[in-house]
Protein backbone atom coordinates (compact mmCIF):
# COMPACT_ATOMS: atom_id res chain seq x y z
CA UNK A 1 0.00 0.00 0.00
CA UNK A 2 2.94 2.20 1.08
CA UNK A 3 4.16 3.03 -2.70
CA UNK A 4 0.63 4.32 -3.96
CA UNK A 5 0.00 7.75 -4.20
CA UNK A 6 -2.74 9.03 -1.85
CA UNK A 7 -4.83 10.02 -4.68
CA UNK A 8 -5.23 5.94 -5.54
CA UNK A 9 -6.36 5.25 -2.57
CA UNK A 10 -9.72 3.94 -2.11
CA UNK A 11 -12.11 5.08 0.84
CA UNK A 12 -11.32 1.43 2.54
CA UNK A 13 -7.92 1.47 1.85
CA UNK A 14 -8.17 5.24 3.39
CA UNK A 15 -10.16 3.72 6.67
CA UNK A 16 -7.24 1.22 7.16
CA UNK A 17 -4.44 3.70 7.32
CA UNK A 18 -6.25 5.30 9.99
CA UNK A 19 -7.27 2.30 11.61
CA UNK A 20 -3.45 1.02 11.29
CA UNK A 21 -1.94 4.52 12.50
CA UNK A 22 -4.24 4.11 16.40
CA UNK A 23 -3.63 0.09 16.07
CA UNK A 24 0.18 0.60 16.18
CA UNK A 25 0.03 3.66 19.11
CA UNK A 26 -2.34 0.88 20.92
CA UNK A 27 0.36 -2.04 20.65
CA UNK A 28 -3.14 -4.23 18.97
CA UNK A 29 -1.97 -7.81 18.53
CA UNK A 30 -2.62 -9.51 15.39
CA UNK A 31 -6.09 -11.27 16.76
CA UNK A 32 -7.30 -8.01 18.38
CA UNK A 33 -7.20 -6.16 14.54
CA UNK A 34 -8.32 -9.67 12.95
CA UNK A 35 -11.44 -9.43 15.30
CA UNK A 36 -12.38 -5.37 14.47
CA UNK A 37 -10.57 -4.35 11.19
CA UNK A 38 -12.65 -6.04 8.27
CA UNK A 39 -16.21 -5.77 7.95
CA UNK A 40 -18.12 -8.87 9.00
CA UNK A 41 -20.78 -9.52 6.49
CA UNK A 42 -20.70 -8.01 2.78
CA UNK A 43 -24.19 -8.25 1.04
CA UNK A 44 -25.23 -7.31 -2.82
CA UNK A 45 -28.45 -7.10 -4.31
CA UNK A 46 -29.65 -6.53 -7.47
CA UNK A 47 -32.79 -4.56 -7.43
CA UNK A 48 -35.46 -4.74 -10.48
CA UNK A 49 -37.52 -1.70 -10.55
CA UNK A 50 -40.49 -1.00 -12.93
CA UNK A 51 -39.76 2.70 -14.42
CA UNK A 52 -42.59 4.49 -15.18
CA UNK A 53 -42.37 3.79 -18.70
CA UNK A 54 -42.62 0.32 -18.71
CA UNK A 55 -39.45 -0.65 -18.94
CA UNK A 56 -37.17 -2.48 -16.51
CA UNK A 57 -34.21 -1.09 -14.47
CA UNK A 58 -31.99 -3.01 -12.68
CA UNK A 59 -30.08 -1.07 -9.81
CA UNK A 60 -27.03 -2.65 -7.67
CA UNK A 61 -27.17 -2.53 -3.90
CA UNK A 62 -25.30 -3.16 -1.14
CA UNK A 63 -25.50 -3.93 2.75
CA UNK A 64 -22.45 -3.77 4.25
CA UNK A 65 -22.31 -4.93 8.16
CA UNK A 66 -19.15 -3.77 9.22
CA UNK A 67 -19.49 -4.89 13.56
CA UNK A 68 -21.71 -6.13 15.54
CA UNK A 69 -19.44 -6.38 18.86
CA UNK A 70 -21.18 -3.25 20.31
CA UNK A 71 -24.91 -3.62 19.77
CA UNK A 72 -26.84 -4.06 16.63
CA UNK A 73 -25.53 -2.28 12.83
CA UNK A 74 -26.46 1.19 12.57
CA UNK A 75 -25.49 3.45 10.05
CA UNK A 76 -27.71 4.82 6.98
CA UNK A 77 -28.11 4.19 3.17
CA UNK A 78 -26.64 6.32 0.45
CA UNK A 79 -28.67 6.87 -3.26
CA UNK A 80 -25.94 8.26 -5.24
CA UNK A 81 -24.27 7.48 -9.07
CA UNK A 82 -20.90 6.84 -7.35
CA UNK A 83 -21.32 4.05 -4.90
CA UNK A 84 -19.17 1.32 -4.76
CA UNK A 85 -18.79 -1.51 -2.37
CA UNK A 86 -15.72 -0.14 -1.51
CA UNK A 87 -16.87 3.22 -0.41
CA UNK A 88 -19.57 1.36 1.88
CA UNK A 89 -17.59 -0.27 3.22
CA UNK A 90 -15.43 2.16 4.46
CA UNK A 91 -18.34 3.97 5.42
CA UNK A 92 -19.52 1.74 7.41
CA UNK A 93 -16.65 1.21 9.07
CA UNK A 94 -16.48 4.50 10.19
CA UNK A 95 -19.57 3.89 11.60
CA UNK A 96 -18.42 1.06 14.05
CA UNK A 97 -16.07 3.74 15.31
CA UNK A 98 -17.84 6.76 15.43
CA UNK A 99 -20.99 4.91 17.34
CA UNK A 100 -17.81 3.37 20.00
CA UNK A 101 -16.86 7.41 20.40
CA UNK A 102 -19.83 8.62 21.16
CA UNK A 103 -20.69 6.04 23.64
CA UNK A 104 -23.97 4.70 21.57
CA UNK A 105 -25.25 1.10 22.03
CA UNK A 106 -24.29 -0.21 18.43
CA UNK A 107 -21.71 -1.77 16.23
CA UNK A 108 -21.42 -0.03 12.86
CA UNK A 109 -23.48 -0.48 9.04
CA UNK A 110 -23.80 1.14 5.33
CA UNK A 111 -25.68 0.92 2.82
CA UNK A 112 -25.72 2.57 -0.80
CA UNK A 113 -27.41 2.07 -4.12
CA UNK A 114 -25.83 2.78 -7.39
CA UNK A 115 -28.48 5.60 -8.49
CA UNK A 116 -28.44 8.73 -9.62
CA UNK A 117 -31.82 9.86 -8.29
CA UNK A 118 -32.37 13.15 -9.92
CA UNK A 119 -33.13 10.43 -13.06
CA UNK A 120 -36.19 8.88 -11.57
CA UNK A 121 -39.68 10.54 -10.85
CA UNK A 122 -40.70 10.19 -7.26
CA UNK A 123 -43.20 6.79 -7.99
CA UNK A 124 -39.59 5.29 -9.45
CA UNK A 125 -37.74 6.80 -6.42
CA UNK A 126 -40.17 4.80 -3.99
CA UNK A 127 -40.52 1.66 -5.85
CA UNK A 128 -36.71 1.50 -5.29
CA UNK A 129 -36.21 2.31 -1.87
CA UNK A 130 -38.93 -0.23 -1.21
CA UNK A 131 -37.48 -3.12 -3.60
CA UNK A 132 -34.12 -1.92 -1.66
CA UNK A 133 -35.67 -2.57 1.97
CA UNK A 134 -37.82 -5.71 0.84
CA UNK A 135 -35.12 -7.75 -0.68
CA UNK A 136 -32.97 -7.00 2.35
CA UNK A 137 -35.28 -7.00 5.05
CA UNK A 138 -34.15 -10.30 6.91
CA UNK A 139 -30.87 -8.23 7.43
CA UNK A 140 -32.36 -5.51 9.09
CA UNK A 141 -34.33 -5.15 12.64
CA UNK A 142 -34.24 -3.08 15.72
CA UNK A 143 -31.76 -5.74 17.32
CA UNK A 144 -30.17 -6.79 14.23
CA UNK A 145 -29.31 -3.50 11.97
CA UNK A 146 -30.59 -0.26 12.14
CA UNK A 147 -30.43 1.97 8.97
CA UNK A 148 -31.20 5.71 9.05
CA UNK A 149 -30.76 8.63 5.71
CA UNK A 150 -27.62 9.01 4.32
CA UNK A 151 -27.22 11.41 0.55
CA UNK A 152 -29.67 11.59 -0.94
CA UNK A 153 -32.32 9.36 1.11
CA UNK A 154 -34.39 11.52 3.45
CA UNK A 155 -37.19 10.90 6.13
CA UNK A 156 -39.74 10.19 3.49
CA UNK A 157 -37.75 7.44 1.76
CA UNK A 158 -36.98 6.03 5.65
CA UNK A 159 -40.65 6.65 5.75
CA UNK A 160 -41.13 3.64 2.75
CA UNK A 161 -38.84 1.44 4.18
CA UNK A 162 -40.13 1.21 7.68
CA UNK A 163 -44.00 0.33 5.87
CA UNK A 164 -42.39 -2.14 3.30
CA UNK A 165 -40.58 -3.67 6.36
CA UNK A 166 -44.19 -3.70 8.27
CA UNK A 167 -45.90 -5.35 5.96
CA UNK A 168 -43.74 -8.07 5.21
CA UNK A 169 -43.40 -8.63 9.14
CA UNK A 170 -47.03 -8.13 9.56
CA UNK A 171 -46.03 -5.80 12.72
CA UNK A 172 -45.25 -2.13 13.49
CA UNK A 173 -41.74 -2.02 14.45
CA UNK A 174 -40.53 1.93 14.26
CA UNK A 175 -37.04 1.25 15.52
CA UNK A 176 -35.90 -0.79 12.72
CA UNK A 177 -34.85 2.40 11.11
CA UNK A 178 -34.40 6.18 12.29
CA UNK A 179 -34.43 9.22 10.94
CA UNK A 180 -38.07 8.97 10.09
CA UNK A 181 -40.59 11.83 9.66
CA UNK A 182 -42.19 13.42 13.15
CA UNK A 183 -45.81 11.34 12.48
CA UNK A 184 -44.48 7.97 12.81
CA UNK A 185 -42.66 8.24 15.51
CA UNK A 186 -38.65 10.18 14.21
CA UNK A 187 -37.32 12.05 16.84
CA UNK A 188 -37.69 15.57 17.56
CA UNK A 189 -34.02 16.90 16.71
CA UNK A 190 -33.37 14.68 14.70
CA UNK A 191 -33.14 16.65 11.62
CA UNK A 192 -30.82 18.80 11.95
CA UNK A 193 -28.86 16.45 14.86
CA UNK A 194 -25.52 16.38 13.09
CA UNK A 195 -25.20 19.54 12.54
CA UNK A 196 -25.75 20.31 15.62
CA UNK A 197 -23.19 17.83 17.35
CA UNK A 198 -20.84 19.37 14.56
CA UNK A 199 -21.50 23.32 15.82
CA UNK A 200 -21.02 21.57 19.40
CA UNK A 201 -17.72 20.47 18.51
CA UNK A 202 -16.66 23.62 16.71
CA UNK A 203 -18.14 25.64 19.95
CA UNK A 204 -15.43 23.29 21.82
CA UNK A 205 -12.81 23.51 19.47
CA UNK A 206 -13.11 27.17 19.69
CA UNK A 207 -12.59 27.24 23.10
CA UNK A 208 -10.20 25.42 22.99
CA UNK A 209 -8.00 27.88 20.53
CA UNK A 210 -8.87 30.72 22.12
CA UNK A 211 -11.07 31.64 18.73
CA UNK A 212 -14.30 33.92 19.31
CA UNK A 213 -17.09 32.02 17.41
CA UNK A 214 -19.04 35.94 17.06
CA UNK A 215 -16.13 37.38 14.88
CA UNK A 216 -15.47 34.02 12.92
CA UNK A 217 -15.93 33.26 9.74
CA UNK A 218 -16.64 30.15 7.98
CA UNK A 219 -17.10 28.53 4.30
CA UNK A 220 -19.47 25.45 4.21
CA UNK A 221 -18.79 23.15 1.23
CA UNK A 222 -22.04 20.69 0.47
CA UNK A 223 -25.81 22.44 1.24
CA UNK A 224 -27.81 19.83 1.87
CA UNK A 225 -29.02 17.95 4.94
CA UNK A 226 -25.49 18.40 7.10
CA UNK A 227 -24.29 21.73 5.37
CA UNK A 228 -26.95 24.06 5.64
CA UNK A 229 -28.01 23.56 9.19
CA UNK A 230 -24.64 23.36 10.21
CA UNK A 231 -24.77 26.92 8.32
CA UNK A 232 -27.85 27.82 10.28
CA UNK A 233 -26.80 27.01 13.84
CA UNK A 234 -23.39 28.44 13.67
CA UNK A 235 -24.99 31.60 12.31
CA UNK A 236 -26.98 31.53 15.71
CA UNK A 237 -24.21 31.16 17.54
CA UNK A 238 -22.24 34.09 16.21
CA UNK A 239 -20.57 33.00 13.38
CA UNK A 240 -20.44 34.76 9.70
CA UNK A 241 -21.15 32.30 6.54
CA UNK A 242 -18.95 33.80 3.81
CA UNK A 243 -19.04 30.89 1.20
CA UNK A 244 -21.68 27.95 0.39
CA UNK A 245 -21.53 25.39 -2.36
CA UNK A 246 -23.34 22.35 -3.65
CA UNK A 247 -23.44 20.77 -6.94
CA UNK A 248 -24.69 23.15 -8.79
CA UNK A 249 -22.11 25.73 -8.14
CA UNK A 250 -20.15 27.78 -4.82
CA UNK A 251 -20.95 31.17 -3.44
CA UNK A 252 -19.24 33.59 -1.63
CA UNK A 253 -19.91 37.44 0.00
CA UNK A 254 -17.64 39.17 2.25
CA UNK A 255 -20.74 40.56 3.70
CA UNK A 256 -21.73 37.07 4.92
CA UNK A 257 -25.09 34.68 3.07
CA UNK A 258 -27.87 34.92 5.59
CA UNK A 259 -28.34 31.08 5.96
CA UNK A 260 -32.53 31.34 6.12
CA UNK A 261 -32.15 33.51 2.59
CA UNK A 262 -29.88 30.38 1.53
CA UNK A 263 -32.20 27.97 2.60
CA UNK A 264 -35.35 29.44 1.29
CA UNK A 265 -33.82 29.58 -2.09
CA UNK A 266 -32.77 25.68 -2.14
CA UNK A 267 -36.72 25.11 -1.17
CA UNK A 268 -38.38 27.47 -4.12
CA UNK A 269 -35.65 25.78 -6.94
CA UNK A 270 -36.90 22.67 -8.94
CA UNK A 271 -34.16 20.56 -7.96
CA UNK A 272 -33.64 22.04 -4.28
CA UNK A 273 -30.30 23.26 -5.13
CA UNK A 274 -28.46 26.71 -4.92
CA UNK A 275 -28.38 26.51 -8.57
CA UNK A 276 -28.69 30.33 -9.97
CA UNK A 277 -28.36 31.66 -6.54
CA UNK A 278 -26.01 34.47 -8.01
CA UNK A 279 -29.01 35.98 -9.35
CA UNK A 280 -30.17 36.96 -5.98
CA UNK A 281 -27.75 39.77 -6.50
CA UNK A 282 -26.73 39.10 -2.88
CA UNK A 283 -23.71 36.56 -3.79
CA UNK A 284 -20.64 36.03 -6.05
CA UNK A 285 -20.52 32.68 -7.86
CA UNK A 286 -16.99 31.41 -8.19
CA UNK A 287 -15.87 29.94 -11.15
CA UNK A 288 -14.20 27.00 -9.78
CA UNK A 289 -16.51 25.94 -6.94
CA UNK A 290 -13.34 24.06 -5.63
CA UNK A 291 -12.17 27.22 -4.41
CA UNK A 292 -14.10 27.43 -1.57
CA UNK A 293 -12.23 25.14 0.29
CA UNK A 294 -8.71 27.63 0.04
CA UNK A 295 -11.28 30.17 0.83
CA UNK A 296 -9.59 33.14 4.05
CA UNK A 297 -11.30 31.86 7.02
CA UNK A 298 -11.12 30.57 10.01
CA UNK A 299 -13.17 27.39 9.83
CA UNK A 300 -14.16 25.47 6.82
CA UNK A 301 -17.02 22.69 7.12
CA UNK A 302 -16.66 19.96 4.24
CA UNK A 303 -19.74 18.78 4.33
CA UNK A 304 -20.36 17.26 1.04
CA UNK A 305 -18.41 13.99 0.27
CA UNK A 306 -15.33 12.02 0.46
CA UNK A 307 -11.71 12.89 -0.54
CA UNK A 308 -11.90 17.11 -1.28
CA UNK A 309 -9.29 18.16 0.72
CA UNK A 310 -5.95 16.21 -0.87
CA UNK A 311 -2.38 16.83 -0.83
CA UNK A 312 -2.94 18.76 -4.42
CA UNK A 313 -4.97 21.43 -2.67
CA UNK A 314 -4.19 20.98 1.40
CA UNK A 315 -1.13 23.49 1.49
CA UNK A 316 -3.37 25.86 -0.02
CA UNK A 317 -5.75 25.96 2.86
CA UNK A 318 -6.10 28.83 4.80
CA UNK A 319 -8.67 27.72 7.66
CA UNK A 320 -7.32 27.39 11.13
CA UNK A 321 -9.76 24.84 11.72
CA UNK A 322 -11.72 22.07 10.01
CA UNK A 323 -14.92 20.74 10.79
CA UNK A 324 -15.59 17.42 9.10
CA UNK A 325 -19.15 17.34 8.72
CA UNK A 326 -18.51 14.63 5.29
CA UNK A 327 -17.42 11.37 6.35
CA UNK A 328 -13.76 11.12 5.13
CA UNK A 329 -13.48 14.04 3.27
CA UNK A 330 -9.61 14.39 3.82
CA UNK A 331 -7.29 11.84 2.49
CA UNK A 332 -4.60 10.57 4.47
CA UNK A 333 -1.50 12.95 3.01
CA UNK A 334 -3.48 15.71 3.27
CA UNK A 335 -4.57 15.11 6.85
CA UNK A 336 -0.27 14.88 7.74
CA UNK A 337 0.18 18.15 5.15
CA UNK A 338 -3.02 19.80 7.85
CA UNK A 339 -1.37 18.71 10.55
CA UNK A 340 2.00 19.97 10.38
CA UNK A 341 0.48 23.35 9.44
CA UNK A 342 -0.88 23.23 12.37
CA UNK A 343 -5.19 23.10 11.30
CA UNK A 344 -6.97 22.09 14.23
CA UNK A 345 -9.17 18.92 12.17
CA UNK A 346 -12.23 17.93 14.32
CA UNK A 347 -12.25 14.17 12.22
CA UNK A 348 -15.98 13.09 10.89
CA UNK A 349 -16.12 10.26 13.51
CA UNK A 350 -16.52 12.67 16.05
CA UNK A 351 -17.07 15.73 14.42
CA UNK A 352 -20.61 14.59 12.62
CA UNK A 353 -21.77 11.82 15.20
CA UNK A 354 -24.95 14.08 16.40
CA UNK A 355 -26.49 12.29 13.09
CA UNK A 356 -25.98 8.83 14.87
CA UNK A 357 -26.70 9.88 18.80
CA UNK A 358 -30.20 11.42 18.23
CA UNK A 359 -30.79 8.09 15.72
CA UNK A 360 -29.92 6.52 19.20
CA UNK A 361 -32.63 8.92 20.98
CA UNK A 362 -35.41 8.04 18.13
CA UNK A 363 -34.29 3.88 18.61
CA UNK A 364 -34.72 4.35 22.53
CA UNK A 365 -37.73 6.52 22.45
CA UNK A 366 -39.27 4.06 19.76
CA UNK A 367 -38.72 0.98 22.02
CA UNK A 368 -40.65 2.70 25.07
CA UNK A 369 -42.98 4.06 22.95
CA UNK A 370 -42.81 7.33 24.90
CA UNK A 371 -41.81 10.47 23.45
CA UNK A 372 -39.37 13.53 24.20
CA UNK A 373 -39.43 17.16 23.75
CA UNK A 374 -36.91 18.61 21.29
CA UNK A 375 -35.38 20.49 24.58
CA UNK A 376 -34.74 17.01 26.03
CA UNK A 377 -32.99 15.64 23.01
CA UNK A 378 -31.18 18.40 22.29
CA UNK A 379 -29.86 18.25 26.43
CA UNK A 380 -28.58 14.55 25.87
CA UNK A 381 -27.44 15.39 22.56
CA UNK A 382 -25.21 18.27 24.00
CA UNK A 383 -23.90 16.43 27.02
CA UNK A 384 -22.92 13.33 25.32
CA UNK A 385 -21.08 15.25 22.54
CA UNK A 386 -18.86 17.48 24.92
CA UNK A 387 -17.82 14.23 26.81
CA UNK A 388 -16.85 12.46 23.29
CA UNK A 389 -15.19 15.80 22.70
CA UNK A 390 -13.48 15.91 25.59
CA UNK A 391 -12.77 11.79 25.41
CA UNK A 392 -10.64 12.26 22.38
CA UNK A 393 -8.99 15.00 23.43
CA UNK A 394 -7.78 13.62 26.80
CA UNK A 395 -6.47 10.75 24.55
CA UNK A 396 -4.53 13.25 21.82
CA UNK A 397 -2.75 14.69 24.52
CA UNK A 398 -2.21 11.27 26.58
CA UNK A 399 -0.98 9.73 23.15
CA UNK A 400 0.25 12.81 21.59
CA UNK A 401 -1.40 12.00 18.62
CA UNK A 402 -3.53 14.36 16.07
CA UNK A 403 -7.39 14.44 17.36
CA UNK A 404 -7.94 11.92 14.54
CA UNK A 405 -5.83 9.15 16.10
CA UNK A 406 -7.41 10.36 18.89
CA UNK A 407 -10.60 9.55 18.27
CA UNK A 408 -10.02 6.19 16.56
CA UNK A 409 -7.95 5.18 20.15
CA UNK A 410 -10.74 6.02 21.71
CA UNK A 411 -13.22 4.32 19.26
CA UNK A 412 -11.06 1.25 19.08
CA UNK A 413 -10.50 0.45 22.66
CA UNK A 414 -13.88 0.75 23.63
CA UNK A 415 -14.86 -2.29 20.48
CA UNK A 416 -11.50 -4.30 21.92
CA UNK A 417 -13.14 -4.70 24.86
CA UNK A 418 -16.81 -5.71 23.79
CA UNK A 419 -15.43 -8.14 21.64
CA UNK A 420 -12.81 -9.28 24.32
CA UNK A 421 -15.71 -9.66 27.10
CA UNK A 422 -18.10 -11.19 24.80
CA UNK A 423 -15.41 -13.91 24.14
CA UNK A 424 -15.18 -16.19 20.93
CA UNK A 425 -18.50 -18.14 20.06
CA UNK A 426 -16.80 -21.68 18.21
P1 LIG B 1 -27.34 15.60 1.32
O1 LIG B 1 -27.67 14.75 0.13
O2 LIG B 1 -28.47 16.17 2.11
O3 LIG B 1 -26.38 16.80 0.88
C1 LIG B 1 -25.19 16.63 0.16
C2 LIG B 1 -24.79 18.00 -0.37
O4 LIG B 1 -23.52 17.93 -1.01
C3 LIG B 1 -25.77 18.56 -1.41
O5 LIG B 1 -25.93 19.94 -1.19
C4 LIG B 1 -25.03 18.30 -2.72
O6 LIG B 1 -25.45 19.18 -3.76
C5 LIG B 1 -23.62 18.57 -2.26
N1 LIG B 1 -22.59 18.07 -3.17
C6 LIG B 1 -22.51 16.87 -3.80
N2 LIG B 1 -21.41 16.82 -4.56
C7 LIG B 1 -20.79 18.02 -4.40
C8 LIG B 1 -19.59 18.58 -4.92
N3 LIG B 1 -18.83 17.90 -5.77
N4 LIG B 1 -19.24 19.85 -4.51
C9 LIG B 1 -20.01 20.54 -3.66
N5 LIG B 1 -21.15 20.04 -3.14
C10 LIG B 1 -21.52 18.80 -3.51
O7 LIG B 1 -26.38 14.72 2.25
P2 LIG B 1 -26.06 14.92 3.78
O8 LIG B 1 -26.95 14.02 4.56
O9 LIG B 1 -26.01 16.37 4.10
O10 LIG B 1 -24.60 14.28 3.84
C11 LIG B 1 -23.42 15.01 3.52
C12 LIG B 1 -22.21 14.30 4.11
O11 LIG B 1 -22.39 14.17 5.52
C13 LIG B 1 -21.98 12.87 3.61
O12 LIG B 1 -20.59 12.62 3.61
C14 LIG B 1 -22.65 12.02 4.68
O13 LIG B 1 -22.13 10.70 4.73
C15 LIG B 1 -22.28 12.81 5.91
N6 LIG B 1 -23.14 12.58 7.07
C16 LIG B 1 -24.48 12.76 7.03
C17 LIG B 1 -25.23 12.55 8.18
C18 LIG B 1 -26.71 12.82 8.22
O14 LIG B 1 -27.30 12.72 9.31
N7 LIG B 1 -27.36 13.19 7.13
C19 LIG B 1 -24.62 12.11 9.35
C20 LIG B 1 -23.24 11.93 9.36
C21 LIG B 1 -22.51 12.17 8.21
Amino acid sequence: MAEKTTREFTPFEMAELQFDQAARTLHLTENQIAMIKEPRRVTEVNLPVRMDDGSIRVFKGYRVQHSIARGPAKGGIRFHQSVTVDEVKALAFWMTYKCAVVGVPFGGGKGGVVVDPRELSNNELERLARRYFADLCDLFGPDKDVPAPDVNTNPQIMAWMLDTYSMHLKRFLPAVITGKPLEIYGSEGRKKATSRGLAICVQEMAKHMGIDLSKATVAIQGFGNVGSFAGEILEEMGAKIVAISDIDGGFYSKEGISMREAIEYTHKTLTKTLKGFEKTGKVKRYDEPMKLLEEDVDILIPAALEKQITEENADRIKAKMIAEGANGPTTPEADAILYKKGVHIIPDILCNAGGVTVSYLEWVQNRMGYYWTEERVNEDLERIMINAFNAVMAAAKEYKVKMRTAAFIVGIKRVTQAVETRGLYA
